[in-house]
């Protein structure tokens, strides 16, 4: 399909989403990494994510900069690779008192009208941040992030690397981007971390990781820079009707396997920009039509002139890793490998 809109610049960078979204369907990848139409109601399946996943940041990111801020006043182990709190019993039995009350809070309209409170309603959401904190507490678990020297957690870490493929239009190097809910450093490896809702947990929801694009190539893009990583830990968080449940799975990559991802990476793009060059995209016309619940461009694709219905569902809302690398991956691994040596 030829779309009747104005053929865009091709991106400076290309990130997991767009790949898959190009290898399910070219007119869905052009339509999400090319023109960047996003919907404008988001599902509420997304934003229960979301809104999880920014709790979670906001917990990580105050506790362990308050960490890192009072061991720098108080001790002189301010140049240690990671910093252990020192919360009294008094502090921690606070922290618990008042998470348990919220808790009990918020649970308790649940049990009085069940119906009320889907498992991705606001304060079920909200409960599972705090039950998550419960079975992980910030000052004992054993997967904390890096912090750097200027007390920086790495939290909603970014990265952009740039690919042996050019630009169609620049001729500068294409970046591969990608951001994860943490960088870990743990039993002396490097991990990314990212937490994963979902509906159902068990030794098939880990499975699912096996040959997950995104995880590749998370793992990918540390270790391109040098530094040991075996390959990421998943936090699955199980909504359920009647329960929040837990599962953690680290998935360990092999050379040869990410050496596979990235060859096909490679190219996927370069079927990209020949796509683009012709301004030609294929429809799908399948299952990725129905996926899930269905194909967030459908109502165009089910429309004879769906140029004129795209501003009337969507919006055009461009990530830049490159605005909001508030947290270089470059940086942090030098550092990191500074305080090691
Ligand atoms: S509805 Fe189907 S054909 Fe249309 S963009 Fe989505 S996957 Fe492609």
């Amino acid at each position: 399909m030829r779309p009747k809109i104005e053929r865009p610049p091709f991106p400076a960078w290309i990130d997991s989403s767009t790949r898959l979204a190009f290898t399910e369907c070219e007119l869905k990848g052009a339509y999400s990494g090319l023109y960047h139409f996003k919907p404008k109601s988001v599902s509420n399946h997304l934003s229960a994510g979301g809104a999880f996943a920014h709790g979670i940041e906001v917990a990580r990111k105050i506790y362990f900069t308050e960490v890192r801020r009072d061991n720098s006043s108080s001790s002189s182990s301010s140049s240690s690779f990671l910093f252990f709190p020192n919360l009294s019993p008094a502090e921690r039995a606070d922290i618990a008192s008042a998470a348990g009350a919220l808790s009990a809070f918020l649970a308790k309209p649940e049990e009085d009208s069940a119906d009320a409170l889907g498992p991705k309603s606001s304060s079920r959401i909200l409960l599972a941040v705090l039950r998550y904190f419960a079975e992980f507490p910030l000052d004992r678990d054993i997967i904390i992030p890096y912090i750097n020297p200027r007390g920086e957690p790495a939290v909603e870490y970014k990265f952009a690397i740039p690919l042996p493929i050019s630009h169609p239009e620049t001729g500068e190097p294409l970046l591969y981007t990608g951001k994860f809910d943490m960088l870990a450093y743990y039993n002396g490896q490097y991990w990314p971390v990212d937490e994963k809702t979902t509906s159902r947990l068990g030794p098939s929801w880990a499975s699912n990781f096996d040959l997950r694009g995104q995880f590749l190539g998370y793992t990918w893009a540390v270790r391109e820079q040098g530094f040991e990583c075996p390959g990421v830990i998943v936090r699955g968080i199980g909504l359920l009707k009647n329960d929040i449940t837990f599962q953690v799975a680290p998935v360990r990559y092999p050379s040869w396997l990410i050496n596979q991802w990235f060859d096909q990476l490679c190219e996927d793009i370069e079927r990209f920009k020949k796509a683009w060059e012709n301004h030609s995209y294929s429809q799908d016309f399948g299952e990725s039509c129905g996926h899930y619940s269905g194909c967030a461009y459908k109502q165009l694709c089910l429309r004879p002139n769906p140029e004129e219905w795209v501003m009337t569902f969507f919006q055009k809302l461009e990530w830049n890793p490159l605005t909001e690398q508030d947290y270089t991956a470059t940086d942090l691994l030098y550092e990191a490998l500074c305080e090691l040596t």
